[in-house]
């Protein structure tokens, strides 16, 4: 699974990264990816180092709002179309 030549590079390839950290802000990635992800990658990575402590902010603010309960994803969506991380 590992290949010698990747290590020196994160794992996710560049063009694919947003669609993983995609993937893990839906919790759809396993917990070796997202521990991964966030430790390596997004050191190196601006646009996602920026879109997931954006989407990590949102959450919060909307747990806060919504008295700790989670947000709806509608509601989620809503907003992060608004701010444009979402196509
Ligand atoms: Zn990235």
């Amino acid at each position: 699974m590992s290949h010698p030549e990747q290590s020196q590079q994160m794992s996710v390839a560049k063009g694919n990264c947003l669609e993983m950290l995609r993937l893990i802000l839906d919790g759809e990635a396993t917990e070796e990816e997202k521990k991964n992800f966030i430790d390596k990658h997004l050191e190196t990575c601006m646009p996602c180092y920026r879109t997931y402590h954006l989407e990590m902010a949102i959450r919060d603010l909307l747990k806060s709002k919504c008295g700790n309960h989670e947000a709806p994803a509608e509601l989620i969506e809503n907003i992060k179309r608004m701010i444009g991380t979402v196509r």
